[in-house]
């Protein structure tokens, strides 16, 4: 705590009062390390890319590209370093714009069961060459929760994508909807890396990654954890993981849940 005492002076030079400011200067301090920490991690999450990108257009420059085996291979790693580049920013806008006050929401009643079932479709559909299985477990009647489809899609991706990225071939990933009494649960649980336990509280942190090679390899930008939880958090929700070093991980996040919006047929969107 810092304190900053004005003393009042009259014109005959009488003190007649004293203003006390008090800063809490730890909580400043840590904002502004955050922020300092937070430029430091972008500028060298776009660093190593352009530096990547900047040595292998030179060997393309220097000849490579004569090489009709060493050209394609070269073009494509500048490629994947592009896309990478192209993930970060987007994902870094999508971060500052949940970090804005005027965060808009566009929200409306979602039927989540059929909405998980198409999402966990659509990941069996693009990851068929990885033979990953996946099984969904959903309540038997619709459950229906307030939210915004496009923020909760995003969300979804994020930790279905991880599951994705960090299960063996054929391991099977799960997706299981559950309603408690003011909440509904859903967990996404894989059977690959796992994340050691004391590396758990931290996945959320923005750019924070286990295994930073790892993840950069699989083109991760170590924001989507971070995204996810912005996106939990703004719909009242709560987000978590449970995981076993070298067995698996699970992802749970909770929505609350509104008796009345899964009685009442006519507010209904589909
Ligand atoms: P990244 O883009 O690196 O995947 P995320 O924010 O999505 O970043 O995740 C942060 C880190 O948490 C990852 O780098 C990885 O170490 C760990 N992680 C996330 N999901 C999983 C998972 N399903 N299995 C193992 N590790 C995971």
């Amino acid at each position: 705590l810092e304190a900053h005492f004005s003393i009042i002076e009259k014109e005959n030079g009488n003190q007649n009062g004293l203003i006390a400011v008090l800063h809490d200067v730890t909580e400043q301090e840590r904002i502004e390390d955050e922020r300092r920490e937070f430029v430091a991690n972008v500028s060298h999450e776009l660093r190593t890319p352009l530096t990547s990108m900047k040595s292998y257009l030179e060997a393309l420059a220097d000849g490579a590209l004569e090489d009709p085996e060493i050209a394609p291979r070269f073009i494509n790693v500048t490629q994947n370093e592009t896309e990478r580049m192209i993930r970060l920013v987007n994902d870094l806008l999508q971060l500052s714009k949940m970090d804005s006050k005027d965060y808009q929401m566009n929200i409306a009643t979602i039927n989540l069961t059929l909405f998980t079932e198409q999402i966990v479709e659509r990941f069996q559909m693009s990851t068929k060459n990885e033979s990953i299985l996946f099984k969904i477990k959903v309540p038997s009647k619709d459950v229906f929760i307030i939210g915004d489809r496009d923020k909760l899609t995003q969300l979804m991706d994020n930790i279905l994508s991880n599951a994705v990225k960090y299960s063996p071939e054929g391991g099977t990933i799960s997706c299981v909807v559950k309603e408690e009494k003011e909440r509904v649960i859903v967990t996404i649980k894989d059977e690959g890396v796992g994340i050691p336990k004391e590396n758990i509280p931290y996945v959320f942190d923005r750019f924070y990654r286990v295994d930073k090679a790892r993840s950069r390899n699989l083109g991760g930008t170590g924001l989507g954890l971070a995204i996810a939880k912005e996106i939990v958090l703004a719909h009242g929700g709560n987000i978590w993981v449970s995981s076993d070093w070298g067995k698996g991980t699970a992802i749970s996040f909770s929505l609350p849940y509104d008796e009345a919006v899964n009685e009442d047929e006519d507010d209904r969107t589909y």
